[in-house]
């Protein structure tokens, strides 16, 4: 295998869409940005749509609304959608680093004992190289990383993550993404689909959250291809419902894999990093229509491994993962030992379905 998956940086995507849709064939979409939804109401036979731009108020009636507004999606709740939500106490942090020599296009990925932290590699600027990072930290430690100087940040970025992509000299500025699970309890309605983040946001330790959304697009735009080749309305309930039957599964794979692979971590080292390989195997190999591994988490050239330390334990004790309400325990044999096979069947993944 060449590579377990590619970068593609998402403003190139953007620009790339962007440019389609100036295309003369695509002249019959009307791109209106900035804008915001105001409201989505179902009405007697449409949908009302009511949108606001620079400060006026406009009303739009669609057959069929896509709703996209992200993970903490206030659509979804004005529509009084539920959602199942389960907290992994981590933020993301995210930031520009420079590392003192070229990445040679290759992406990490290094699980530590607090989570994984991924180095992508990006296009260097003014002549300085470029890694996008996504650092895992517990919840009580992100202020403290967030408000640190950068050359203190630098320095514990280099601890955490060692030397094998350089000596980091520079780093842009820092985000921080409280990181959870969330699924939408209805994802289509008469009129309706709820799409993308607003449907499933994961941990994104797999990189598979935005691939997930494309593969959901792509389902959705057959079914409504094929529900016009059939003269249904697009709005129709039972063409939804198919599209949604379709993604199910797919949903709940890569949900359950994210999930899972996200809490090897509490275990020490030597089951998680095989836990891990399993899993990414597991994955390669099922067979399945292929959603594509689609790229080394967070979108990678090739994808390496490493642990930075091993996880101190403490005592023969039980532990809960972090499922919130869909608890399992892990149990110890030993101090610093690993698990138990049986413990390992962690069944804290997924939510109902
Ligand atoms: C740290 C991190 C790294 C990740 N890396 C990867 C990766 O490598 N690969 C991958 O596949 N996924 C990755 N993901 C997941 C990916 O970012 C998300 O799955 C993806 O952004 C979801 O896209 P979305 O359009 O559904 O939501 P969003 O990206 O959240 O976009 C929602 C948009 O809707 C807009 N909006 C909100 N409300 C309104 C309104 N009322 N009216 C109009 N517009 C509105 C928002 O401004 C926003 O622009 C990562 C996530 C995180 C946190």
């Amino acid at each position: 295998m060449p590579a377990l998956g590619y970068v593609v940086e998402n403003h190139w995507l953007g620009q790339v869409l962007l440019e389609r849709l100036q295309q003369p064939d695509a002249a019959r979409i009307d791109y209106l940005c900035p804008a915001e939804v105001a409201e989505i109401r179902p009405g007697s036979e449409r949908m009302a749509v009511t949108l606001s731009r620079d400060g006026r108020v406009s009303h739009i009636g669609a057959d069929l609304v896509v709703m996209a507004d992200g993970g903490r999606s206030e659509l979804r709740e004005r529509l009084g959608i539920g959602y199942h939500y389960q907290t992994y106490d981590q933020h993301a942090l995210i930031a520009n680093v420079s590392p003192d020599r070229p990445h040679r296009g290759i992406a990490w990925e290094r699980f530590t004992d607090q989570g994984p932290m991924a180095l992508l590699p990006l296009g260097d600027q003014q002549g300085r190289h470029r890694c996008g990072l996504v650092w895992t930290v517990p919840d009580e430690a992100i202020d403290a990383l967030m408000t640190v100087d950068d050359a203190r940040f630098l320095q514990q970025l280099q601890q955490r993550f060692g030397y094998r992509a350089g000596r980091f000299v520079g780093v842009g500025e820092r985000h921080a993404y409280p990181l959870k699970l969330v699924l939408a309890e209805e994802q289509v309605r008469p009129g309706l689909v709820v799409l993308g983040n607003a449907a499933h946001a994961l941990h994104p330790i797999a990189g598979q959250g935005y691939n997930l959304a494309l593969r959901g697009l792509v389902a959705l735009a057959d079914h409504l291809i094929e529900a016009r080749r059939r003269t249904r309305p697009l709005g129709d309930l039972g063409v939804l419902q198919a599209y949604h039957d379709w993604m199910r599964r797919d949903q709940q794979r890569t949900i359950g894999f994210s999930d899972r692979t996200m809490k090897l971590f509490p275990v020490p080292i030597r089951c998680r990093r095989w836990g891990v390989i399993w899993g990414f195997s597991c994955w390669i190999s099922a067979p399945r229509p292929k959603p594509s591994l689609p790229a080394a988490p967070w979108g990678s050239t090739v994808l390496r491994r490493s642990c930075v330390q091993d996880r101190p334990e403490t005592s023969n004790a039980r532990k809960e993962c972090r499922s919130g309400r869909f608890r399992c325990r892990h149990r110890w044999r030993r101090p610093g030992r690993h698990h138990s096979r049986r413990n390992l069947e962690c069944r804290s993944l997924m939510p109902t379905w």
